[in-house]
């Protein structure tokens, strides 16, 4: 294998072991962001918005899901980046619970997985907290 282009993500400086690109990983956010209140939709599209505007001059790896735009970002700080601007946002543990469920791409839960053990468990149904939650 050649290892040529920039291949380097933009936000960590690490190797990108899998390259999905911001685009990609963006439509399946989408999708689900769709069944999501106006705080959390807001916050991802503004989010998302400055993500691809990061992209510059360099050549990156191509994604291996759409194999035409560039990677230049992690999935896995693409998901962190979004999944912070959804906590700034205060949308509610269960939308940040199922924000990780569906995209964490922690896979070593190092990082930001490390919150979902804070969050309440969606297998488990609602717990006080949430139950709370629901009737302000
Ligand atoms: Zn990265
Ligand atoms: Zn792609």
């Amino acid at each position: 294998m050649k290892l040529n282009k920039q291949v380097l993500c933009l936000e960590c400086r690490e190797e990108i072991f899998n390259p999905i690109c911001p685009r990609c990983v963006s439509s399946e956010i989408a999708v689900w962001m769709l069944s999501q209140g106006k705080k959390a939709k807001q916050a991802i599209k503004n989010e998302i918005k400055n993500i691809l505007k990061g992209n510059n001059e360099h050549d990156y790896t191509k994604c291996i899901v759409c194999k035409g735009h560039d990677t230049f970002v992690c999935p896995y700080c693409f998901t962190e980046r979004v999944y912070n601007s959804l906590k700034k946002a205060r949308v509610g543990k269960k939308v940040l619970a199922e924000f990780l469920a569906l995209f964490s791409f922690d896979l070593e839960h190092t990082g930001y997985a490390k919150d979902a053990e804070k969050l309440p468990d969606l297998n488990l149904g609602y717990c006080e907290d949430l139950e709370k939650e629901r009737f302000i």
